[in-house]
């Protein structure tokens, strides 16, 4: 029999409610072996979520304000959960949980211990409920002393562990450091635990159980009701993440990459959908010209044209070099002979613009230098697109028959990708053009 991975997010464990079909869903599937749950997220919009509360816990710690109320309203939370479940101190002693996160907060407990917490809770609590094991994460997910993850350690002792356990909820967010106190990932980290778990598992797929149908074609702020991504490629994935769409942790992809685990998104509020399925390389048959159209505004181009620039050495170690100095990371540099262009994030030039300008007019002294100020970028990405003649075309004469105007175009030498540059007014229009243009 297989072995399903299947992580919960906060949404997804926010209240009684969604514990209950938490449960459902893991005991449809006896693949599903290991769980991996993040903290209670927000139950309605203006609610907080239990990380946030703790982190506030810190900070009135710190700042030696009372804080004993706060932390009280996450015992609270948790408590009442327990309660409506039918979880009685017989099988969880809630209140001396509590006791031992009070005394550690006394004691000085820092910012990532108290973070942890809420994990560390709700893993107690859902292994209480489906009468599992629990395995603390701190025991087997181990940073260095510098706090740097140390996947081979952890997938050592973590593989170990899990063959000792038919069934175990492990907590995500945390592990500890060879002096066994807590380490943190970063925000959303529990993402990273699932992909850890499942390398560990060697689990045939890792579900991550969110409260989205997966990834979407385009953004539904722009586009009414896009359809949903059924296969993507991590690559793919990558190109649309970077440009802003976002459901999963970044990092979490690599410790499934490497071992070939696909990755499933679903909907905890719609368990019968299929989600997406993140997988190294899209089956023959489902791929689609078109995966997903992602994109972000606020772009800063510089464009130079300098006669005889492509004969002239040390042209682009200059320029680099100047951005270097001034701190600068740029996202593209579309080039032709005798031009080049460097994009850049507008917050990350924040007030640098004239100084790096002076610099460039000096040190390079090209023919023309412009400055396009409001420029968004779009990226439309497709395996599909590979070898296949006529997408580009296609998109920029959508784009032309709205009568918007291309700023600067790229396409990555990977064929998987063409990114536009268009004013941020163009934005939603170019978008809406490119989405009918391939739908
Ligand atoms: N609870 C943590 C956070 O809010 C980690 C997670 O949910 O993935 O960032």
């Amino acid at each position: 029999m297989g072995i399903k991975v299947a992580k919960f997010g906060g949404s997804s464990v926010a209240d009684t409610i969604q514990f209950t079909k938490v449960k459902d869903i893991i005991l449809a599937d006896k693949q599903r072996k290991y769980v991996v749950v993040s903290a209670p997220g927000k139950r309605f919009d203006q609610d907080t979520k239990m990380t946030d509360l703790l982190y506030l816990c810190h900070t009135h710690i710190i700042n030696h304000l009372p804080w004993e109320q706060l932390f009280q309203v996450v015992c609270d939370r948790f408590s009442a959960i327990a309660f409506t479940l039918g979880i009685g101190s017989d099988k969880l002693d809630l209140h001396a949980e509590y006791k031992k996160i009070r005394d550690a907060m006394e004691d000085g407990a820092g910012p990532m211990f108290i973070a942890s917490r809420g994990e560390y809770l709700n893993g107690r609590l859902i292994a209480a409920y489906l009468g599992w094991d629990f395995i603390d994460a701190a025991d087997f997910i181990k940073f260095d002393e510098r706090g740097k993850f140390l996947a081979e350690k952890t997938n050592e002792l973590l593989s170990e562990e899990l063959k000792k356990h038919e069934n175990a909820v492990i907590p995500g967010f945390y592990g500890a450091g060879p002096d066994g106190k807590i380490v943190t990932f970063s925000r959303g980290g529990s993402d990273i635990s699932g992909a850890i778990v499942a390398r560990a598992a060697n689990a045939d797929v890792y579900e991550n159980w969110t409260d989205v149908h997966g990834f979407l074609t385009a953004d539904p702020r722009i586009i009414d009701d896009p359809k949903p991504i059924e296969y993507i490629s991590y690559q793919e994935l990558r190109e649309l993440s970077y440009m802003g769409a976002s459901v999963l942790h970044e990092d979490a992809i690599f410790p499934v990459r490497e071992s070939g685990i696909p990755i499933n998104i679903r909907n905890t509020n719609d368990p019968e959908h299929p989600g997406t399925i993140i997988l190294e390389k899209v089956p023959e048959g489902k791929t689609n010209i078109i995966t997903g159209i992602a994109g972000s505004k606020d772009f800063v181009v510089i464009a130079m044209h300098k006669y005889m620039m492509n004969s002239e050495r040390g042209f682009i170690r200059r320029l680099f070099a100047i951005l270097d100095n001034f701190d600068i990371s740029f996202e593209h540099m579309p080039t032709g002979i005798d031009t080049i262009s460097v994009v850049i994030d507008s917050q990350v030039l924040g007030n640098k613009l004239p100084d790096i300008i002076d610099d460039i007019k000096r040190n390079l002294q090209p023919d023309s230098l412009d400055v396009y100020e409001d420029i968004a970028l779009i990226a439309t990405v497709g395996q599909g697109m590979t070898y296949r003649p006529g997408v580009a075309a296609k998109l920029f004469a959508a784009l032309a028959d709205k009568g918007i105007n291309i700023r600067m175009i790229d396409q990555g030498s990977s064929e998987i990708n063409i990114i536009v540059g268009v004013a941020n007014k163009d934005f939603n229009d170019a978008i809406k053009a490119i989405y009918n243009a391939f739908n």
